[in-house]
């Protein structure tokens, strides 16, 4: 697909602790279970205490009550009774981790993730962890440790001991084990292809033991093709219904919440509508490419997934034609209103090679829905006119 766009790729807690495990990051030992029942067995399997933690898709569980301790298998069943079917920001709770508690002496900050304006992966690191890092990046910035790999010349311990020391951590044993954790998250970063990486907190035990308490890994979904296990991981349920549905059909869609359905042929362009749209004054429902082609298949399942959003009122097409012409994606978007018969009204500005058939042929069409305009911001304007 031409011109496909990353999309982030959010793994459970659960999850990235076992890829973080199989790189060589300590990680508590713990087990999985869906039901009360079974996080009681979990307890007993790994001796109490144990921490019963929420599995959802977003972060600040432990401030939404999602993440307890529990000293007995018994009150690990209560706990996780409780939290099961706990609704977390619009995320429900269908599985806990059941895991050893840990005894935290200090809570600490490690994240690794693509700096876009530097165009190198980006470490973060501090001694102020277990809050919400932008707090710590508005309220003590000097604490924030930040460190960018070149990564042509990839990672070097030398850049995991300066992190360490900027930090302020002067035990040695803490040093040696965080340097090696730092190296190993970069190692994640690489073979996981993620997005990004973070661990908050990051822990020192009162025995003096280094260990990811949390995990946060965003993968890249460009990539699961090359990494099966992890594109299994992938919980298509959790996603937004439309974007699910999108992703079934093969289109490159992501939702927004206004009320103009948006479709351009290529990503920066489409980019560039969903921004004229807002800057004409209205408010676009969607991001959808429909890619190089402009083929009546393509254009029916973007369609389909546009109108699914109730909140559509009226669609923008905004195509510039390339290699593919004008009036090829004018055949293909008349051949794909023949087979769905939409009633909402459409814009098409058609610009670029046979931009004037393609527009002949729109008009000659003789829809009262169908509207065409030449420029992209008259096309908004009328599209933005046409939802109001
Ligand atoms: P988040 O709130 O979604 O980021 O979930 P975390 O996994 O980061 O947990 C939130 C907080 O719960 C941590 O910062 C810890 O203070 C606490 N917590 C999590 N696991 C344990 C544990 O094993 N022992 C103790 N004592 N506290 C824990
Ligand atoms: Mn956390």
């Amino acid at each position: 697909m031409p011109g496909r766009l990353a999309r982030a790729v959010d793994l459970y807690e659960h999850q990235g602790k076992e890829l973080f495990r199989r790189y060589g990051i300590p990680v508590s030992e713990g087990r999985l279970a869906t039901a009360p029942a079974e996080a009681r067995e979990a307890a007993a399997d790994l001796g109490p205490p144990v921490v019963v933690k929420a599995q959802v898709l977003t972060g600040g569980r432990g401030k939404a009550g999602g993440i307890k301790l529990a000293a007995s298998p018994e009150e690990a069943e209560a706990r996780a009774e409780e939290i099961l079917g706990m609704d977390i920001r619009g995320h429900v709770v269908r599985s806990v981790w059941v895991e050893s508690a840990s005894d935290i002496a200090r809570e600490y900050y490690l994240s690794l993730t693509f700096d876009r304006s530097e165009k190198k992966p980006l470490f973060m690191f501090t001694r102020e962890g277990g809050v919400d890092i932008e707090e710590v990046a508005a309220t003590k910035p000097d604490a924030l440790v930040r460190l960018h790999v070149d990564p042509l010349e990839g990672y070097h311990p030398w850049q995991g001991r300066r992190l360490v020391y900027e930090a302020g951590i002067d035990d040695p044993s803490e040093q040696k084990q965080v340097t090696a954790i730092v190296g190993r998250l970069y190692d994640v970063f690489v073979g996981c292809e993620a997005m990004l990486c973070e661990i908050n907190p990051l822990v020192v035990t009162t025995d003096g033991e280094v260990r990811a308490l949390d995990s946060k890994l965003t993968v890249d979904d460009n990539a699961l093709f090359r990494l099966p296990e992890i594109a299994e991981m992938r919980d298509v349920s959790a996603a937004d219904p439309l974007e699910a549905l999108a992703r079934e059909k093969g289109v490159t869609y992501v939702k927004l919440d206004g009320d103009v359905g948006v479709l351009g042929n290529g990503a920066g362009l489409t980019m560039s509508t969903v921004d004229v749209v807002t800057f004409v004054g209205g408010r676009p429902a969607n991001f959808c490419d429909l890619g190089g082609g402009g083929d009546a298949q393509g254009v029916v399942d973007a369609l389909e997934v546009i109108t699914r959003d109730p909140q559509v009122r009226s669609i923008f097409f905004n195509i510039f034609g390339g290699i593919t012409r004008c009036d090829e994606v004018a055949r293909g978007i008349l051949q794909a209103l023949g087979q769905i018969g939409l009633e909402l009204p459409i814009v098409v500005r058609l610009d670029g090679t046979n931009a004037e058939e393609g527009r002949a042929l729109l008009r000659d069409a003789g829809a009262g829905n169908l509207h065409t305009e030449a420029t992209m911001l008259d096309g908004a304007r009328r599209a933005v006119e046409l939802a109001a």
